[in-house]
């Protein structure tokens, strides 16, 4: 089968491989039909070092899926071959603490798709997971919307981890795939007003079509005024969906008294720092996000009944042979581009 292999930073190349085999009772073969590239995949694409990870090439990325069933292990019952199905990109262990307490997504065991020294990633023909990875597609829905699935989830997670969201007003600082995700989970809940800012026109311009009431690009106009300006006692909830220091401290000015910043981006540095001040004295909330802990079947569920529209994110297909330009088009935030998808088939 060929697989689409990170060689060095910066350098794709396309590779035969071994098609991997069913080892488990419960193991699903899947045929890879469509995988999104994610702002994590672009760190690894793009740096030799991510955070405290030091990256030993040859790497296979690539964790947003959506996947034909081609066969499955006798163990199997939920899917079928044919079954088209949203691939689950976390492999947790089930035994330890941490699974025991129905919070698989930070199981001592991990093993998460297309991540570096855990397991082979989705950029390849075939790829094998466990049943209870596979999600059904809903009848109708397209492939992208199966791959879309995976980001929309880790919206959904971080609003939950919010609490409540009904009539209240919050700020996305970032609107990238997962900061345009965390907007179309905040309508559904019906926040009282959104405000999102962001560097890049083209996603800045997506926030609208994502439901913001209020846009503004920090590289043209002082984001934090234009927010309380409107917003004179501040804000309710701050979602950091673009892991930079700047966007933090915002965060601790736009927030009113015993409101609480939502942490979803992830920084480049191993350190980021607070003005612990400001942070006390507004006695502020700070709700990390882990990506996702069993939002999958709910992004899918809330696309197919149209409560959440996301097609408009998936932006540009590349064939799987033009992988490494649909790599650097992402890197590079090329052509208006928000999701890039390749397309395996
Ligand atoms: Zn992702
Ligand atoms: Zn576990």
């Amino acid at each position: 089968m060929k697989t689409a292999i990170l060689t060095a930073p910066g350098r794709i190349e396309i590779r035969e491989s071994g098609v991997p085999e069913i080892r488990n009772q419960d193991d699903v073969l899947l045929r890879t039909a469509l995988v999104s590239i994610c702002g994590s995949d672009v760190h690894y694409f793009s740096e030799p070092r991510v955070g405290d990870l030091d990256l030993r090439y040859p790497v296979r990325l690539g964790h947003e899926c959506a996947a034909v069933v081609e066969a499955v292990g006798p163990g199997v019952s939920r899917v079928k071959p044919g079954d088209r199905v949203s691939v689950e990109p976390a492999v947790s262990c089930g035994r330890c603490d941490q699974c025991l307490a129905g919070r698989p997504h930070t199981c001592r065991d991990l093993r998460f798709l297309g991540s570096p020294g855990q397991l082979d990633g989705s950029l390849a023909e075939f790829i094998v997971m466990p049943e209870r990875n596979c999600h059904a597609l809903p009848e109708g829905m397209d492939l992208a919307g199966g791959v879309l699935a995976e980001p929309l989830s880790i919206g959904l997670w971080a609003v939950d981890l919010a609490g409540g969201i009904k009539g209240r007003t919050a700020a996305v600082l970032g609107a990238g795939p997962i900061g345009l995700s965390v907007c179309l989970c905040l309508q559904v809940e019906d926040a009282r007003g959104v405000f999102v800012t962001e560097k890049v026109v083209a996603r800045l311009e997506a926030a609208r079509t994502a439901g913001a009431d209020w846009i503004g690009n920090p590289l043209e106009t002082d984001v934090v005024a234009g927010i309380l300006a409107r917003e004179p006692l501040g804000l309710d909830l701050v979602f950091e969906c673009c892991g930079q220091q700047e966007a933090i401290d915002q965060a601790v000015s736009l927030l009113k008294p015993g409101a609480t910043l939502v942490m979803v981006g992830i920084p480049l540095e191993e350190r980021i720092s607070f003005d612990i001040g400001r942070l006390r004295r507004k006695e502020l909330r700070v709700q990390n996000v882990r990506r996702q802990n069993h939002c999958l079947d709910r992004a899918l569920d809330l696309m197919a009944s149209r409560a959440i529209e996301a097609g408009f994110m998936a932006t540009h297909t590349f064939p799987f042979g033009r992988v490494q330009e649909a790599f650097e088009t992402v890197f590079d935030r090329r052509d208006g581009v928000i999701k890039a998808m390749i397309s395996i088939a």
